[in-house]
């Protein structure tokens, strides 16, 4: 389904694309590292973000563990988005991962006059770790899914949400993408 980013987020942000990009894009508090990897302040961070201020709310390093892996699965997907995929294998098994935790954190479709939205079944931790499945079912059913990418610049990493009319996009800014056609260039002088 090819819809336009103006019919998938007419403002250019989403709800959906934002919770999902601000989880991919977390970054370790103590070493500036991506993803919480071991730092519970990381985590707690970006659950504070995704509405999760429950007071009785505990983070502990097996949910840092589990954040770290489904980061890194949304990463892995988001390369294949932007056409730089690792291997089909490294592929496969992060839909394997997405199916098998779609079970761990399971989601109830809440039906209204005006629609259907699925939310998450559970509260706390895994309710976000739904809320993000839930976004990316969302994004899905609006066409959006695969415009969330991982900028190709190969020491930026940043998880984005492309705007390109044509889904073509690559990279996560102008600096980047520019800074990406300039080492092109150089390259094809030294070889030319
Ligand atoms: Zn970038």
């Amino acid at each position: 389904m090819a819809s336009s980013v103006a019919e998938i987020c007419p403002t250019g942000l989403c709800e959906s694309s934002d919770l999902i990009l601000s989880f991919v894009n977390t970054r370790n508090a103590d070493t500036g590292q991506p993803g919480p990897s071991g730092n519970r302040a990381g985590l707690a961070e970006w659950l504070a973000r995704a509405g999760r201020t429950e007071r009785d709310l505990v983070v502990t390093n097996a949910d840092t563990v589990a954040a770290d892996e489904l980061r890194s699965t949304f990463v892995t997907i988001f390369r294949a988005h932007a056409g730089c995929a690792d291997s089909d294998t490294s592929v496969s098994e992060a839909e394997a991962y997405l199916h098998r935790i779609a079970e761990r954190y399971p989601l109830i479709a809440k039906i209204s006059t005006d629609g259907c939205t699925l939310v998450p079944a559970q509260t706390g931790v895994p309710g976000a770790f739904g809320s993000l499945l839930a976004a990316a079912a969302d994004l899905a059913a609006r066409g959006g899914w695969s415009r969330l990418k991982v900028c190709k610049h190969p020491t930026c990493h940043t998880g984005f949400f492309d705007k390109t009319r044509n889904s073509s996009g690559l990279y996560c800014s102008t600096a980047c993408g520019s800074q990406m056609s300039m080492r092109a260039y150089r390259s094809r002088l030294k070889n030319g």
